[in-house]
C-alpha cells in the first residue's frame, strides 16, 4: 500500500503541484481545522519564496524516490488482489487445463462443480465481467454485455503506467466471457463474446455433453480463432459461442469442465449425452414435446416437462435474445433446417449459407427418428432461425468446414464477407 504521504508526493509531480499540495495536505493533517487561515499566516511569516522553494525540493525528492518504488509495487498489488467481486481467470491454452475443484467433500456423484465465483476456466483473455460469478443474462438481453468489462479490463492491465497522465481511450479485448448460468450439478454454463454489434449470432457446443465432445472442441477451436482475429467481427456484429452447453455431461465423460484436449477423452462417452438428472437437453423443449424422446433406437428422457432443466431455461431466455442460432452436433454430417411444423424459410436461408460453406449437404428436415422437444425447432417457433449442424464424426471437429460456415454466416449481416 501507499500512504497519503506518498500520495501527496507523487500529486507534485502532476503540473498544478503547488495548488494540489495545499488542500491534499490540509486534509491529511486533519480535516476539522481550518488550515488555510494557517497558511496565509505562515506565507506572511517566511514568504512565499520560501514556500516555493520547499515545493521545489519535494518535487525533485517525489521524482527521484517516487514513481520507481510505487509502481512495481502497484502493480504488483494488483496482480496478487484484484478488487473483491472480480474473478480473473488466468491466460491457458490446451495445455492449460482448467482446474478442477480441489474438494469434493459434499460434491454431487463423481466430480464437484467448482464454488460460485471462483469459476478458474480458461479464457483467452485475462478478463472476466463482474457478473460472472451469477447468471448474467439481464446483461445480454439489454444488448450492453460490455458495459462493465471493459473498465475492469483496462484497471487490471493498465492502471499502473496511467497515474500521471490521463486514461487512455477503452480498448475491449476480446473476448469477453459470461457466465449465463450454472448447471445441474452446478457447472457454469459460459458464453464467449466478440463484437458488440447490433445483430447478435449464436453457436452453440456440447449441448450433449461429453458424447459429442467434438463440437466442445470445435467450439473452443472457434473462440481461439476470434480471439486471434478479433478484426474479423464486423462493427455490427456480435458473436457469441457457447462451447459447453451441457457441462455435466461433459464432466461425466471428461471429468472436468472447461478445456480438455481430444487425448483426454476416454472410449465410453455415451453417458455423456444427457445432464445431471440423465435428461437429454434436445428434447427438453416446448415445442412438440414428450416425456420420453428417441434418440436412434434408445428412449431418452425429455424431462418431467418442458423446460424442466435449469439448462434449457438458460438458453432459452438467452438465445431469444439472438438474431440466428447454430447447434453444433456429431454425428449424421450435415446441416438440419429447424422446422415449426413446416420448415421455417429463415432457417432454411441460415441452412443454405452454413451448408455451402462448409460443404456440408442440407437437409430440410431429420427424418432418422422423430425428435421431440428439439432446441432448434423450439426458436424457429419462436421466430429465430436456427439450425442444427451435424459434425461428419465423433471425433473431428471440422474445424475449417465450420469457420468457413461461421464467415458465411456474418456475412449474411454485413453485405460483405469478412476475411
Ligand atoms: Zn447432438
Amino acid at each position: 500500500m501507499v500512504g497519503p504521504p506518498m500520495v501527496c508526493a507523487l500529486r507534485l509531480v502532476t503540473p498544478s503541484a503547488i495548488q494540489a499540495w495545499r488542500p491534499i495536505r490540509i486534509q491529511n493533517m486533519n480535516p476539522m481545522r481550518q488550515k488555510p487561515a494557517r497558511l496565509r499566516h505562515l506565507r506572511q511569516i517566511f514568504g512565499l519564496n520560501l514556500l516555493i522553494a520547499g515545493a521545489i525540493s519535494a518535487v525533485a525528492l517525489a521524482q527521484y524516490f517516487g514513481p520507481s518504488k510505487r509502481l512495481p509495487m502497484d502493480a504488483s498489488d494488483l496482480s496478487q488482489t484484484p478488487p473483491s467481486g472480480v474473478a480473473i481467470a488466468t491466460v491457458a491454452g490446451d495445455a492449460g487445463a482448467p482446474r478442477r475443484p480441489t474438494s469434493t467433500v459434499g460434491a454431487p456423484p463423481t466430480v464437484s462443480p467448482p464454488a460460485s465465483g471462483a469459476l478458474g476456466t480458461p479464457a483467452v483473455t485475462s478478463t472476466r465481467a463482474p457478473a460472472a460469478t451469477s447468471p448474467s443474462t439481464s446483461t445480454a438481453r439489454t444488448h450492453t454485455p460490455t458495459a462493465t468489462a471493459p473498465a475492469i479490463s483496462q484497471a487490471h492491465t493498465q492502471a499502473p503506467t496511467t497515474l500521471a497522465s490521463p486514461p487512455p481511450a477503452v480498448s475491449i479485448t476480446w473476448p469477453i466471457t459470461q457466465v449465463l448460468g450454472n448447471s445441474t450439478l452446478g457447472w457454469p454454463i459460459e458464453a464467449y463474446q466478440f463484437g458488440d454489434g447490433k445483430t447478435r449470432l449464436a453457436f452453440i457446443g456440447g449441448i450433449h455433453g461429453g458424447y459429442e465432445w467434438n463440437t466442445i472442441l470445435l467450439a473452443y477451436g472457434a473462440i481461439d480463432h476470434y480471439s486471434a482475429h478479433p478484426e474479423h467481427i464486423p462493427t455490427s456484429v456480435s458473436l457469441y459461442i457457447v462451447p459447453s452447453a451441457n457441462p455435466d455431461g461433459q464432466v461425466r465423460v471428461l471429468g472436468h469442465a472447461g478445456r480438455f484436449t481430444a487425448t483426454e477423452v476416454p472410449t465410453e462417452t455415451v453417458t455423456g449425452r444427457l445432464n445431471g438428472n440423465d435428461v437429454d437437453l434436445n428434447r427438453n423443449w416446448d415445442q412438440n414435446w414428450a416425456p420420453v424422446g428417441a434418440w436412434r433406437n434408445q428412449e431418452v428422457s425429455g424431462g418431467d416437462a418442458p423446460f424442466s432443466e435449469v439448462e434449457t431455461q438458460i438458453l432459452r431466455d438467452w438465445l431469444l435474445t439472438m438474431d440466428a442460432v447454430v447447434f453444433w452436433h456429431s454425428a449424421s454430417p450435415g446441416v438440419y433446417v429447424a422446422s415449426c411444423d413446416s420448415v421455417y424459410a429463415p432457417s432454411r436461408a441460415l441452412g443454405d449459407v452454413y451448408a455451402n460453406a462448409a460443404q456440408y449437404p442440407l437437409h430440410e428436415s431429420f427424418d432418422d427418428y422423430a425428435v421431440t422437444g428439439g432446441a432448434s425447432d423450439w426458436l424457429a417457433c419462436a421466430g429465430i432461425p436456427a439450425i442444427a449442424v451435424e459434425l461428419t464424426n465423433h471425433t473431428d471437429t471440422d474445424g475449417e468446414k465450420n469457420l468457413a460456415a461461421m464467415r458465411a454466416v456474418i456475412a449474411i449481416y454485413t453485405g460483405t464477407r469478412p476475411p
